[in-house]
């Protein structure tokens, strides 16, 4: 990867698939790894999800990790279903003596994350268990906080519109903001069977977040006509997503965690009939569906 120019955001896609790989002929524009980004931000890279796309983007850092003193790799999980996690014992780093890895995730799970990402490492599913890793490997638990990493501020909020629940993540530094946001059912809150209270709160929490931000990269799955029998799944519909993004005053919309099932015509043919309408008026807001190896700078 080429090194940042100085207080530049380099957001680029490892996976943007959602749910399973989708390796084929059929979607090799947008990709069939599932999520991973990595954001560089002066020497600092924040990795967010460790999908099938974090193996990509290992062997690419490898080589820089192995010729210098490695500098810690930092991993934001969103939550741990497999398509954002089963990446994480195919990355190249871990197996870099002195490398270091920190994982960061949510507390609010049924079990401790350490014991989430060690158990997909046992010998039963992995032939090589987390504490045989040759970097050291650290988890942090982290809740509703901010933290950081180089310059750049990370705020962190739950997202619970999700089977298990799901975070997001806010990356701030001089001015500039990018927002996370994936695996997460937006017409749950916004468009509830009945009005409710708590779904009023979720929604002003989720505009609030992403309110006026540079790049949000965000779960658009669903069609509306596949949404309505796919609800409680977790994930978005795509008109749903781009209006509410589009009232926030968002500059640029990264749909993502495309849906298994989705072509890369079928994508070009969803960038036809919708992103036009928000590229025009006087906020336009640039909305492309996120390609696997694109980089975005902010
Ligand atoms: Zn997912
Ligand atoms: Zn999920």
């Amino acid at each position: 990867m080429s090194a940042a120019s100085p207080s530049k955001f380099l957001a680029t896609f490892w996976g943007t698939r959602g749910s399973i790989s989708t390796p084929g002929s059929s979607t090799e524009k947008y990709g069939g790894n599932t999520p991973c980004v990595s954001v560089q931000h002066r020497d600092s890279r924040i990795i967010l999800d460790a999908g099938t796309g974090i193996r990509p983007l290992g062997l690419e850092v490898g080589p820089e990790l192995r010729a210098k003193a490695p500098s810690p790799q930092h991993i934001l999980l969103s939550h741990t279903h497999w398509d954002h996690i089963q990446g994480l014992p195919f990355f190249e780093p871990a197996y870099i003596p002195g490398a270091e890895l920190i994982i960061y995730g949510s507390p609010q799970k049924e079990s401790f994350l350490e014991a989430i990402l060690r158990g997909q490492m046992d010998i039963n599913y992995f032939p090589v268990e987390m504490k045989e890793l040759a970097a050291s490997v650290t988890i942090r638990e982290v809740g509703d906080q901010v933290i950081s990493i180089g310059d750049v501020q990370i705020e962190i909020q739950e997202q619970v519109c999700h089977p298990g629940g799901s975070v997001r993540f806010r990356l701030e530094a001089e001015g500039k903001r990018i927002v996370y946001a994936t695996d997460v059912e937006l017409n749950a809150i916004f468009e509830p069977p009945e009005p409710s209270a708590s779904m009023d709160r979720l929604a002003t929490e989720y505009r609030e977040f992403i309110s006026g931000v540079d790049l949000l990269i965000a779960d658009g799955q669903f069609t509306t006509e596949e949404y309505e029998t796919r609800k409680g799944w977790g994930h978005t519909s795509i008109p749903l997503l781009l209006r509410v993004a589009s009232e926030q005053g968002v500059k640029q919309l990264a749909v993502f965690h495309h849906d298994p099932e989705r072509s890369d015509m079928l994508i070009d043919a969803l960038w036809h009939e919708h992103a036009p309408e928000y590229r025009r008026g006087p906020s336009p807001m640039n909305v492309f569906w996120a390609r696997e190896g694109m980089t975005v700078e902010i």
